[in-house]
């Protein structure tokens, strides 16, 4: 009996998929993905760093994880002020999360939506599961097109919405009413994702009290434990209880549960960070600013994250890109991967030195475009 091939056994959306791709940055300034730039081992004031190297010396490596991770829970309800009446679910970085609420609601005919260009795990993950995706496209300015948005709603009553408050990888911020809008139209549940919540004003956890078919989802990723993979979802128990059971028992291991604790019972160390990379972005966007008005750059967007998306002169942002790279700082290159986001760029914002590094190479960049 002849065997099954790929091709036959595969399903064709996963066969279509290319996977994610993350570049090498060895011995690179990394400007590329929202992360923090301190590092533990040598950023970490030297108490606090022996604090940690205590507490995982003593780890059971041996022993599976408190499957329920109750210390960590009730860590992450202190830092973050979550009330005892919101359920909490964690998950191994919030992309794991987005792919359980898709397993959960996965039926055919049933979609995904979000706005777009948003975070490229809504439509991947969608397809994992074998479910739709709908993209609705935002407006010039990165902010919601309500209309289509509610139009899009009304046409395919999508099982769940996901919107970025801000949104990646736009650094935008959709208002309010707006978003409140898209919560009363939705017959199915509506994830605000609120993984840049430290370096934004914004806070949307309330609207747990205000709609039953919100969920809040937030992640320690951009606030400096990318490596360790925590995320969470905040909402009515009704609903998480029922995601609970398609987690893996011990999807949050040894290392991350007590890393994790000691982070947050320190979170005012972290928390100051934030506040110098908050810092840091004023700087560099003013520093856009002058350069959009000497014409070396097409556009920015303000930002309300740790990232900035700006728009090059027509038809150089592969070019910018290839000569930041040559220089030794990796960002991120958006050009062709959405048609709104055609010449655009993405960069991380690093530490005051990345950031004057980057700033030296990138007006000689520029300014050697500009006057070519
Ligand atoms: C980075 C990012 C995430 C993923 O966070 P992890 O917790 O690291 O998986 C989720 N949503 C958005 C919008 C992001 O940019």
């Amino acid at each position: 009996m002849a065997r099954v091939s790929v091709e036959q056994l595969i399903r064709e959306e996963i066969q279509a998929l290319s996977a994610y791709h993350v570049p090498p940055s060895e011995g690179m300034i990394k400007l590329d993905a929202m992360e923090n730039p301190y590092s533990w081992p040598d950023g970490l004031p030297q108490p606090l760093r022996q604090t940690w190297l205590d507490s995982v010396s003593k780890a059971q490596i041996n022993r599976y994880p408190d499957p329920a991770a109750q210390r960590v829970k009730e860590a992450l309800r202190e830092a973050m002020s979550i009330p005892q009446q919101h359920g909490l679910l964690l998950g191994n970085g919030s992309d794991e999360i987005i792919q359980l609420l898709a397993m959960a609601v996965a039926k055919p005919g049933r979609v995904i939506l979000s706005p777009e260009p948003s975070f490229v795990m809504y439509q991947m993950i969608a397809a994992f599961v074998g479910m739709g995706y709908v993209g609705v496209p935002l407006d010039q300015e990165f902010q919601l097109d309500l209309d289509a948005m509610l139009e899009a709603i009304a046409s395919h009553q999508p099982a769940i919405i996901f919107l970025a408050q801000p949104n990646n990888p736009t650094g935008t911020i959709y208002s309010r009413d707006q978003v409140e809008a898209i919560i009363k139209a939705a017959e199915g549940l509506v994830v605000i994702d609120e993984a840049y919540l430290a370096f934004t004003e914004s806070d949307y956890l309330d609207m747990l009290d205000l709609h039953d078919n919100v969920l809040v989802m937030r992640t320690l990723s951009k606030v400096g434990l990318a490596g360790l993979r925590l995320g969470m979802l905040v909402g009515d128990p009704v609903w998480l209880d029922q995601i609970e059971k398609l987690r893996l028992p011990y999807n949050i291991n040894v290392l991350t549960q007590i890393s994790a604790q000691f982070a947050l019972e320190h979170y005012d160390y972290f928390k100051s960070q934030t506040e110098t990379i908050k810092q840091q972005r004023e700087k560099f966007q003013a520093q856009l600013r002058q350069w959009e008005q000497q014409g070396l750059l097409d556009r920015f967007w303000p930002s309300q994250a740790n990232f900035v998306l700006m728009k090059t002169l027509a038809g150089t942002a592969r070019e910018v890109f290839a000569a930041l790279k040559e220089k030794g700082i990796l960002i991120k290159c958006l050009d062709g991967a959405h048609p709104q986001l055609q010449d655009c760029l993405r960069l991380t914002v690093g530490s005051p030195a990345e950031m004057e590094s980057l700033a030296e190479a990138f007006f000689d960049i520029l300014d050697g475009h500009a006057n070519q």
